[in-house]
């Protein structure tokens, strides 16, 4: 994309495949970060794909449930999610919305489909908290598909701009303690595409329509859901295939501190965890 993009494009570490699983109430998905072997890339917690046009495998969606010390980021590519707090806040994810939920200190929220029948697919992915924010108040950053910036790309194809740059063009999530670049990458058949990647920031690439090769010192071809860890560097650089790709790129920076995790909460330590139980129990989020 930039012409000045350096020579240091980031290598694959590591291809992980995801597992299929469910969760909420039996919602079918498949689980690429946050499953065992690859249980985080600091400071990602979960990636979740779903992806289903059988209402049997989504109906009954995420009930209510609590989270605490860390963000939720549910990008919708298809489908309609419902989404109410226990605060009263409510609001309706549509097709190429994000939501961005720092869950900070505690909520109870419920994430239902709106829809009985049809495709939903999209991705959850989960953000660690630095120590010092795992306390915060909850924030919410519900971004409509119009306010996500699309830059078209030369060879055809274009990006969307969810969090983080893409050249000039700034994404609309702000405010992110870990500095996430969140990009939405659509590329032409054979399209070459090059980016920035924030040098010392943990990232990943998973291409969800088509495979797609990552060139570097070597050149790692990625099957759509297989998820590529990315080595150190200061850009990127993907080709597409014959049939185009679509690919997530994202990265940010990493925390170093110790992760203390029991489904819903996560936090530094086994007391802060102990603590989470106590205050939900008594109806403290
Ligand atoms: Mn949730």
């Amino acid at each position: 994309m930039n012409a000045n993009v350096s020579a240091r494009p980031r290598d694959v570490v590591r291809v992980v495949q995801g597992m299929p699983t469910s969760d909420g109430a039996g919602v079918k998905l498949t689980r690429v970060i946050g499953q065992p072997g690859f249980d985080r890339l600091d400071p990602f917690l979960l990636l979740d794909e779903f992806r289903s046009d059988a209402a049997g495998d989504y109906i009954e969606g995420f009930p209510d449930h609590p989270h605490r010390g860390f963000e939720t980021v549910t990008y919708m590519l298809q489908g309609r999610m419902r989404h109410r707090d226990s605060a009263g806040n409510s609001g309706l994810l549509t097709s190429g919305s994000v939501q961005w939920m720092t869950a900070g200190r505690g909520l109870v929220h419920s994430e239902m489909p709106e829809q009985d029948d049809g495709l939903m697919w999209g991705f959850q992915l989960w953000v660690n908290l630095p120590a010092k924010d795992k306390m915060t108040a909850p924030r919410y950053q519900d971004i409509p598909p119009g306010d996500i910036p699309e830059v078209a790309l030369p060879q055809g194809g274009k990006v969307r701009v969810v969090a983080g740059n893409l050249g000039d063009v700034r994404g609309p999530v702000q405010g992110i303690v870990t500095a996430p670049l969140y990009l939405d990458i659509e590329l032409a058949p054979d399209a070459r595409f090059e980016t920035a990647v924030p040098e010392g920031h943990s990232g990943f690439v998973y291409p969800f329509v088509n495979g797609v090769t990552v060139k570097a010192a070597r050149d790692t071809p990625l099957g759509r859901g297989q998820l590529g860890v990315l080595g150190d560097g200061d850009s990127l650089v993907l080709e597409a295939g014959a049939d185009g790709a679509r690919v997530l790129l994202v990265a940010a920076h990493p925390l170093n501190e110790p992760v203390a995790r029991y489904g819903p909460f996560v936090m530094n330590t086994v007391d802060e965890i102990r603590q989470a139980f106590v205050d939900f129990q008594s109806g403290r989020f």
